[in-house]
C-alpha cells in the first residue's frame, strides 16, 4: 500500500500520520543512497570469518583429489560381482587413507580399504565390510553390492574450475572451512567500515559518573557497540555529547572526517530536532522523517559530507529497532554484501497483542514450543519505547503490518527472530 491509502484512513487516529514514510519506502530510500564499497583487502583465512568477500572464490583443485573409499570394506571390480549366488574373492592387501595400495589388483582380486583411501588399481567398488564373510585371505561376497557402490569420485564435492563462494557472500564457519579445503591460506575482502556513534543528551552519565538528580545511564552505546559488534567493522564509540551546539557541531566534524558512517542516538524527536537540524543542514544533507512506524519514528538520514549518517531516537529500545530495521541492512549493503534481507517467519501469536492502524509496529516476543511442540510466539509484557529489558528478555519482533488492528490470540503473525 503507499503512502496516500494510509492518508485516507480515519484521521483522528494517534497513529495515523498523513505526512509519515513507509517503512519499506524509507528503506529504499536508503539503499539508494548508499553505493557499496570497492575496496578490498587480503587477509588470512582465519580473519575473513564473517566478512564480505570481493571475488568469486574458484577452485583450482577437485575436491576430493582422488577417487577414494566412503566406507570400511573391499575394493574390487565391479564386475567380478556375481549376478546371484556368491563368488570367492582373494585379498591381496589393504589400503589405508594416506597410505594407498600402490600393487595392480586382478579380476578376482580385492583389497582391504579403509574410509578415505585411494580407491587401488582399476578397482570401483567396495563392499562393505558388514557384506563379506572373510576366511584368512579369501572373502566371500553375495549379489547384493551394485557397480561402482561406496565410492567418492574425484572432484564429486568440487571439480577444478568450480566458483565455490560468490563475490559478495558473507563468509561463514563452514565456508572458512571450504577455502581451507581448497588450499587457500588468504581471502579477499571488503575493507573493514569504520562505524563512529555518539549519544547526546544532558541528562546522560557514563558508566563511573554518579547519578545526579534526574540523570540515567546512557545505555545506547552499548546497545548500539553490540549491534555493531556482530558485523565484523571498526567501531569508534565517542561518548556522551551534551546537547550543546559547538560540542555536537565538533563531535559531528570529528566522526564525518575519521568514518564511513555516523550513528547518533537522541536529539532527532519535535523539538529537539531544529536544533540538530540546525547544525547537520551547514555541515551535510540530511533528511528527518517521521517514519510510519512504532516504536522508532523519528529518524534522520543523510551525508555529513562523505560519511552516511543516522540520526536514532533516544529511546532504547527505538534504537535497536531502527538499528535493525535500517541501520543493519544499510551497513551490510555498503560492505558490499549481496544477500541483506532480513529473515522473517510465520507462526501462531499465543497473546492479545494491542495495535491501531497507521503504523507498523515492532512488538517484542517470545519464540518457544508450546505444550504441543509446535512454535509459537507470546509478548514479552509493557511494550513502551523505553523499556529496554523488554528487548533483553525477547528474541524476536512480532512485526504487525501498518494496517492491521489489534491480534486476538490464535492469530498467526510474522516474526523477526534475533537469531
Ligand atoms: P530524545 O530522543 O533525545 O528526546 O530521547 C528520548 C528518550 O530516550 C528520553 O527519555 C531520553 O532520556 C532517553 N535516552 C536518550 N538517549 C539515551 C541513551 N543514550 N541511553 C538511555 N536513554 C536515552
Ligand atoms: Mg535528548
Amino acid at each position: 500500500m503507499t503512502n496516500s491509502d494510509v492518508n485516507k484512513q480515519n484521521s483522528c487516529m494517534d497513529d495515523f500520520d498523513p505526512d509519515s514514510l513507509m517503512v519499506t519506502d524509507a528503506l529504499k530510500n536508503i539503499y539508494a543512497a548508499i553505493s557499496p564499497i570497492s575496496e578490498s583487502e587480503v587477509v588470512p583465512i582465519r580473519e575473513s570469518l564473517n566478512r564480505i568477500l570481493s571475488k568469486n572464490i574458484v577452485s583450482s583443485l577437485n575436491v576430493p583429489t582422488a577417487t577414494n573409499s566412503a566406507m570400511d570394506g573391499y575394493a574390487l571390480h565391479g564386475n567380478d560381482i556375481p549376478k546371484k549366488s556368491t563368488s570367492e574373492i582373494k585379498v591381496i592387501g589393504t589400503a589405508f587413507a594416506g597410505k594407498p595400495y600402490q600393487g595392480k589388483v586382478g579380476q578376482n582380486e580385492c583389497v582391504c580399504i579403509m574410509t578415505g583411501a585411494v580407491m587401488p588399481d582399476a578397482t570401483d567398488t567396495v563392499i562393505i565390510q558388514e557384506h563379506v564373510e572373510r576366511v584368512d585371505d579369501v572373502i566371500l561376497i553375495g549379489a547384493e553390492t551394485k557397480l561402482g557402490a561406496n565410492v567418492r569420485q574425484a572432484g564429486e564435492d568440487i571439480a577444478t574450475g568450480d566458483i565455490v563462494l560468490e563475490k559478495g557472500a558473507r563468509i561463514t564457519p563452514a565456508d572458512i572451512g571450504l577455502i581451507a579445503s581448497l588450499g587457500l591460506g588468504n581471502v579477499e575482502v571488503t575493507r573493514k567500515l569504520r562505524v563512529a556513534f555518539f549519544s547526546t543528551g544532558d541528562e546522560l552519565c557514563s558508566i563511573g559518573e554518579v547519578l545526579k538528580d534526574g540523570n540515567i545511564y546512557d545505555s545506547n552505546r552499548y546497545t548500539l557497540f553490540g549491534m555493531l559488534s556482530e558485523l565484523s567493522i571498526k567501531i569508534m564509540d565517542m561518548g556522551v555529547i551534551r546537547d550543546d551546539r559547538e560540542a555536537l557541531q565538533q563531535a559531528f566534524e570529528k566522526a564525518a572526517s575519521q568514518a564511513d558512517v555516523i550513528i547518533t542516538t537522541g536529539g532527532v524527536s519535535v523539538g529537539e530536532a531544529d536544533f540538530v537540524k540546525e547544525i547537520l543542514q551547514a555541515t551535510g544533507s540530511v533528511n528527518f522523517w517521521k517514519v510510519a512506524m512504532k516504536p522508532g519514528r523519528p529518524l534522520a538520514f543523510g551525508k555529513i559530507k562523505d560519511a552516511y549518517f543516522f540520526g536514532l531516537p533516544g529511546n532504547p529500545v527505538s534504537v535497536m529497532v531502527t538499528f535493525y530495521q535500517f541501520v543493519k541492512p544499510a551497513i551490510r549493503h555498503l560492505m558490499a554484501e549481496t544477500k541483506t534481507e532480513t529473515v522473517t517467519i510465520q507462526v501462531p501469536c499465543i497473546s492479545k497483542l494491542k495495535k491501531r492502524p497507521g503504523r507498523v509496529e515492532y512488538q517484542r516476543g517470545i519464540l518457544e514450543r508450546d505444550k504441543n511442540n509446535q512454535w509459537v510466539v507470546r509478548k514479552t509484557g509493557a511494550q513502551g519505547s523505553g523499556i529496554l529489558r523488554s528487548m533483553s528478555q525477547a528474541n524476536c519482533f512480532i512485526v504487525l503490518p501498518v494496517n492491521s488492528n489489534s491480534v486476538e490470540p490464535g492469530t498467526i503473525v510474522e516474526v523477526q527472530p534475533f537469531f
